[in-house]
């Protein structure tokens, strides 16, 4: 046995560890030797590995509010780092320094994972540690700031950057009716990464462009078809001189970008045959578009049976939108029957502009309302509202919505009920009208190319200035009646080839909304191209909404889910070999936490709330007091309060609350109130008048970390969860919340239950996770 595994054996965690599993541990590790004074893990780095220090000493610190540095631990050969982040998913708290000449011993997470769902005893272990240090964050606030000063600090919040503490080789595909582009990553190594496209597939011409990694390679094909293509593209990934990879069996998971992926499909998912089936279903709503993506995944699969396979879908992002807006005015079989409603596309694209925008302005994703412009040929606008694309301007097709290059956007059906009787026109010549020949360059009759627009517009052509001015003032439009949507902005992104390159596009849609907060710096708007990854911003010192240049990134969009969803599956692979998945089910009814100053004001100064029941989550009760709730429509009687009180007031509803009350309140974590919409609460004292605060609460599972850790999920997961046995119904999206304190269970809403046939007293069983903040 060597040293390093006879020091990891007297380590409390992996005492039960065999010889040869210690041995494999090691093996599966990073053996780092630091010097006095270096760095080993830096404030706000995202937390992938558990450090076991095997000689020497390192210093935990952090540095105050005053600039001092504190040392918060010392840790020597046996102690170990990096417990917390394992848990909680969070960056690290705290520098780790080496204060003499160490070795660590740097085991990344997934293996730990893998360590401690067989062994019980070490789960103990790791739980007491974590379990004292969440309930100090409880009491300690400049604790829990730190955690969040922690996440301000975090280079690359959502993993955008694509770097894994588990080595990925991941390849996207993107194929449509003539063209095939690859992406392929490499997380260990960036400088592998490569792209390159097959265009004109189907004509005499065909050909290959790739950059080898220093130059651009044009290689022609002549006349091929999508399966040559798809051999061409292997054949250079796999070239001994150019290639990257020597099989592609070496391949981590493949990603595809599926354009539609239905009312199904909220996120990425694994592919097998009944994937594969759906997705051909949906060929009727994407014909142009998802037979090729189809045919791809096939020829993948044929060529790579063992590489896990990942459907990315242009439409899933999109699937959180409220009904409300998702829903033509048409009679409403035509959507339960045929499916006929608003879908959205270009959602890869949309997700990653919101979550680099907040990744780029050190903000979390989920506090911002951001609406994003993606101007490309086909162009579309969307409304991200606390994480959710809560609206979007394309719908069943992606010609609904903005004027794009040779797309018509929103028109009038009666207009086209018009066209086609007084021109006898057929159907396909209608299509192709509204597809191909409108836009601004049917409005111009010029180009659908800006380069051209503007170019003609410059030299004084009438038409190409009306088209640009068509083209803008929709965008406009839309950005208004988001900010309607949403309640307000507080960014707004433009990307695509237009939205990236062409300032007058981008000056023109914000011009006049100024006093709407949305003002735009001419100077730094004009030299705005960013090139790469790069952000630029061309908000005034004055604007209250940051307005952001983002060249939009659908490759790296894709490997990032592909990572994630490899990620799951393998969580979900965790929870199903488990015995133990029963979750006991209880409702939320609908209640009120109430700050002090509002229950002083609604049952007198100084009254003492009265504590009736314990409630599952401890330290929290039910009072006897009750207020009513008044809305624009209607009241509520006698609605429960909470103790303790909070810092702000909050009311959470059920679905048939609102309508009693005539509001519409967002579906929200605890304490997430921005934006909601207010209320007035009526109690024996007084009346309080909420300007905002009140919301639905989101369906969640509150569990200890030691189910966490066995389960291996973590706090902020998303998970499904199966009630009423095999032939049961499966709710998504229940967020996961871990405390030391809590009880397991999961609660939902009393009309969420009801409608799903849910019987108190019931259990649910947990699938899987298909969400990770
Ligand atoms: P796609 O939607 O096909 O992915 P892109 O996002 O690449 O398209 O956008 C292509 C469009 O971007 C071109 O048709 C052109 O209108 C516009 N574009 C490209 N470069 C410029 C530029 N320098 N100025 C204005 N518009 C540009």
């Amino acid at each position: 046995m060597s040293d390093i595994e006879e020091i990891l054996s007297g380590v409390h965690l992996f005492r039960t560890l065999s010889g040869s599993e210690i041995e494999k541990l090691v093996e599966d590790s990073d053996l780092r030797i630091v010097s006095p004074g270096e760095l080993v893990i830096k404030f706000g780095q995202p937390g992938r590995f558990l450090g076991v220090v095997l000689s020497g000493e390192v210093e935990v610190s952090e540095t105050g509010e005053d600039g001092e540095h504190h040392v918060l631990a010392t840790l020597e050969s046996g102690e170990f780092f990096g417990e917390m982040s394992l848990m909680t998913g969070e960056p690290s708290c705290a520098d780790v320094t080496a204060s003499q000449e160490s070795r660590i011993l740097m085991i990344p997470y997934y293996i730990c994972s893998r360590v401690l769902a067989e062994r019980p005893e070490s789960v103990t272990a790791i739980v007491r540690m974590i379990s004292t240090r969440l309930r100090n964050r409880r009491v300690d606030e400049s604790a829990a700031l730190r955690v969040e000063d922690a996440w301000k600090a975090a280079s690359d919040r959502y993993g955008l950057g694509l770097t894994s503490s588990r080595p990925a080789k991941i390849l996207v595909i993107n194929c449509g009716s003539s063209s095939l582009k690859y992406n392929y990553y490499d997380t260990l190594d960036q400088s592998w990464n490569r792209e390159g496209l097959v265009e004109r597939i189907g004509s005499d011409n065909a050909r290959l462009v790739y950059s080898n990694g220093t130059t651009k390679i044009n290689w022609e094909l002549g006349t091929i078809d999508h399966d040559a293509a798809f051999e061409a593209m292997v054949k250079i990934l796999t070239d001994k001189d150019d290639g990257v990879i020597a099989d592609l069996e070496e391949l981590t998971g493949v990603g595809h970008r599926v354009v539609h992926g239905g009312s199904k499909y909220s996120g990425a998912v694994l592919i097998d045959d009944d994937v594969i089936r759906e997705i051909d279903e949906l060929s009727s709503l994407a014909p142009l578009h998802n037979p090729p993506n189809l045919a791809a995944i096939r020829k993948s699969i044929a060529l790579m049976p063992d590489v896990p396979q990942v459907a990315v879908f242009d439409t899933a992002f999109h699937q959180k939108m409220p009904k409300q807006a998702f829903l033509y005015g048409l009679p409403y079989r035509f959507y339960e029957e045929e499916g006929i409603r608003r879908y959205g596309f270009h959602g890869i694209s949309h997700n990653y502009l919101a979550l680099k925008a907040a990744s780029y302005l050190r903000a979390a994703y989920r506090d911002l309302k951001i609406i994003t412009c993606h101007l490309g040929n086909g162009a579309s606008i969307c409304a991200i509202d606390h994480g959710r694309s809560v609206d979007t301007s394309m719908g069943l097709t992606p010609l609904e919505g903005l004027v794009m290059g040779t797309r018509c956007g929103d028109l009038d059906p009666g207009a086209v009920l018009h066209i086609a009787r007084a021109n006898g026109m057929t159907i396909e010549e209608i299509d192709s009208m509204l597809n191909r020949q409108s836009g601004v360059l049917g409005l111009s009759g010029i180009s659908n190319d800006f380069r051209e627009l503007e170019e003609s517009a410059s030299q004084g052509d009438h038409y190409a200035l009306m088209a640009l001015h068509v083209f803008c003032y929709r965008i406009r439009k839309y950005v208004g009646a988001y900010m309607a949507a949403m309640g307000g902005v507080d960014v707004l992104v433009f990307a695509g080839g237009i939205g990236e390159r062409s300032p007058w596009v981008r000056g023109l849609s914000c011009q006049g909304l100024a006093d709407m907060g949305i003002d735009v710096d001419d100077i730094l708007n004009r030299s705005a191209i960013p090139k790469n990854d790069e952000v630029i911003e061309i908000s005034s010192d004055s604007s209250r909404v940051r307005i952001l240049v983002i060249p939009t990134d659908e490759g790296r969009m894709i490997a990032r889910e592909t990572i994630r969803s490899l990620g799951y599956h393998s969580t979900t692979e965790m929870i199903r070999s488990r015995k133990e998945k029963e979750i006991p089910i209880r409702f939320s009814v609908h209640h009120v936490h109430l700050s002090t100053e509002d229950s002083d004001v609604l049952f007198g100064k100084g009254y003492e709330l009265t504590c009736r029941d314990a409630l599952s989550q401890p330290g929290l009760f039910c009072c006897e007091e009750m207020v009513d709730l008044e809305g624009p429509r209607g009241t509520v009687k006698g609605v429960t309060v909470y103790f303790p009180p909070r810092a702000v007031t909050q009311v959470e509803v059920s679905h048939s609350d609102e309508s009693e009350l005539g509001i519409r309140a967002p579906i929200r974590r605890s304490g997430d109130t921005e934006g909601s919409p207010g209320i007035t609460l009526r109690g024996p004292a007084g009346v309080c008048k909420m300007k905002s605060g009140v919301i639905r609460f989101h369906r969640h599972i509150h569990m200890t970390p030691e189910d966490a850790l066995v389960y291996g999920l973590k706090d902020g997961d998303m998970a499904m969860v199966r009630t009423g046995g095999e032939r049961g119904l499966i709710f998504d999206n229940v967020l996961v919340r871990v405390d030391p304190d809590f009880e397991l269970c999961m609660h939902i809403d009393v009309d969420e239950a009801n409608a799903a046939n849910v019987i108190s007293g019931t259990s649910g069983e947990l699938l899987g996770i298909h969400d990770r903040r």
